[in-house]
């Protein structure tokens, strides 16, 4: 098996290493990743510079690396265009330092680049490990290569990623794995207001997560219980339940005939 991995978290975070080590175990790893931390960058793309390559020496590692000064869906879109002697059998990300949890995917970077693999037509999974104040990728790494190993065989759509997030506690305290869809997670006062030297005012994100108890198959729910969490994801945002109900409220139509 041949493999891309990509994060969000920059080309030397150490759940980039830990993945890349744990997944050569099952095939050839190319490396594709920003060169600084683009965590939040969601699924942005670089269109109006130009993108940088720079060959990376990952210390005491022989896996092939490449820097780039940009997102990591660009990491994703250029290495499988460009930067690859192959073309990959599947995208792996992460492994993120932090949860990526219900409404979370849709600003981390780290699944918007497994995203981009889908949409490049290459099956893509996304790994994230839950913050804690010691982050051990050790265990996540572990479950990451059993997880590509129990998916290789399967027939994973392409346009279909798979999400993982993983308790950060030691392998022996982890109950198992729990297919789950997305819960919701909502944020408390997001913004703090400050004043700068200048005694002009200024917002700084920082948001408190509101603890709300989720539906228990859901992927909040599962990390919670100390279960790994794996939901499959799409890019396709229509909501079919909604296209009755619009067209019934006559958008549907064609003006000429009028
Ligand atoms: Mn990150």
């Amino acid at each position: 098996m041949r493999f891309l991995v990509s994060n969000d978290d920059g080309i030397y975070a150490d759940g980039l290493i830990q993945l890349a080590v744990s997944l050569s175990s099952l095939g050839e790893v190319t490396v594709v990743a920003p060169d600084t931390e683009r965590s939040a960058t969601g699924h942005a793309i670089t269109m109006h510079h130009p993108l940088r390559v720079r060959k990376v020496n990952l210390p005491g590692l022989k896996i092939k690396a490449f820097a780039v000064d940009g997102t990591p869906a660009d990491c994703v879109k250029l290495g499988i265009d460009e930067l690859l002697d192959y073309r990959p059998d599947f995208v792996l990300t992460g492994i993120n330092r932090g949860a990526n949890l219900g409404t979370d995917v849709l600003y981390s970077g780290t699944v918007s680049a497994a995203i981009e693999g889908c949409i490049m037509g290459v099956p893509s999974l996304a790994f994230s490990l839950l913050s804690a104040e010691v982050m051990d990728y050790s265990t996540a790494g572990r479950i990451a290569a059993e997880v590509v190993g129990m998916i290789s065989d399967k027939n994973l759509t392409p346009s279909t990623l798979v999400n993982v997030n993983i308790p950060n506690v030691p392998l022996e305290q982890i109950k198992g794995m729990k297919v789950t869809r997305l819960g919701h997670r909502r944020y408390s006062k997001n913004y703090e207001k400050r004043l700068d030297p200048r005694g002009r005012t200024y917002y700084w994100l920082a948001g408190e997560l509101i603890e709300e108890a989720m539906a228990s198959d859901t992927d909040i729910e599962a990390v919670k219980n100390l279960y790994v969490s794996i939901t499959p994801l799409h890019f396709d945002l229509t909501s079919y339940k909604m296209l009755d109900s619009l067209k019934r409220w006559g958008f549907d139509h064609d003006i000429r005939s009028k």
